[in-house]
């Protein structure tokens, strides 16, 4: 844009080397910082499986390729080094698109009870490995919402997937929705390892996890709760997280109910 940028021009000699920086003042430098480390981390996240997919693939090429077994073992490794990079991409695509929409005021009305249940139905047909109940818990008659149908499915997709993945096998997870006041409280919970408090301020940043190996293994790209964040801000929302390590995290959403129809005019007849 058309944004002013004011330079400032800091010259320092150190031997016979001329360092020249060049300050941008009107740049918020803790903004630009996480920007660089964004560019950065998502850069090396890709790396790293396209790395591995070029060295199965060049081994195909030559001896390996002969042997049916090995064959088949390593193209499925480059199948599912693939598959995490296209998650990964999926994942940073849909938070430029979250960002870019930022200032769009969303606007359908939503029936969060069904979003549940659709949400819900299709994360067990997708044959998540992991087995336990999935119990929603929605009364009939909560009131409805007005927001992104696509972004609060995405947030659904995201929270209850982490539930799934972090929950103990076996034990159920719960998604819940009740209505607070003049707002919406939707909660997913489950019992699994939990969190640690130092690592809850942190759980929304963008590719923080509290064990990249196990976050890794279970498919996860690390940016699940930094998109659900942004969906959340868009919808004037809010996000609290409650864990107990080695018993379980509940993550609640409070969203704002659609503003109710006006009550119909009362004829009060009055009697003289
Ligand atoms: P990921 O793709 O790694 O799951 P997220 O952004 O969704 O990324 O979550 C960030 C980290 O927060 C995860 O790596 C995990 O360590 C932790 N986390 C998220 N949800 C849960 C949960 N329900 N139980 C335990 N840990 C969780």
């Amino acid at each position: 844009g058309a944004r002013d940028r004011r330079w400032r021009l800091v010259a320092a000699t150190g031997g016979d080397m001329r360092v020249v920086t060049l300050h941008d003042r009107t740049e918020n430098a803790a903004a630009e910082r996480m920007r660089v480390d964004f560019v950065a981390n998502a850069s090396h996240e890709l790396r790293t499986p396209l790395a591995s997919i070029i060295g199965y693939a060049e081994t195909l090429a030559d001896e390996a390729g002969d042997d049916p077994d090995l064959r088949r073992r390593f193209l499925r490794i480059v199948g599912d080094e693939a598959r995490r990079m296209q998650r990964l991409v999926e994942d940073l695509l849909s938070l430029s698109r979250i960002e870019a929409d930022k200032f769009r005021v969303p606007d359908q009305p939503i029936d969060l009870g069904r979003l549940i249940d659709e949400v819900c139905a299709e994360l067990v047909a997708t044959g998540n490995p992991r087995s336990g109940d999935l119990d929603c818990v929605v009364p009939g008659e909560l009131p409805a919402i007005v927001g992104d149908r696509a972004q609060l499915s995405q947030l659904l997709h995201n929270l209850v997937g982490n539930a799934m993945k972090y929950g103990r096998a076996g034990t159920p997870v719960t998604v819940a929705a009740e209505r607070r006041g003049s707002a919406v409280r939707l909660t997913v919970t489950d019992r699994g390892e939990g969190i640690a408090p130092e690592h809850l301020p942190r759980l929304t940043e963008r590719f923080y996890r509290v064990d990249a190996g196990r976050s890794r293994t279970l498919g996860g790209t690390g940016l699940g709760l930094a998109i659900c964040k942004h969906i959340v801000e868009r919808h004037r929302a809010r996000m609290e997280v409650q864990s107990v390590p080695s018993t379980g995290t509940t993550v609640a959403v409070t969203l704002p109910a659609a503003s109710p129809p006006a009550a119909p005019a009362q004829a009060a007849v009055i009697k003289g």
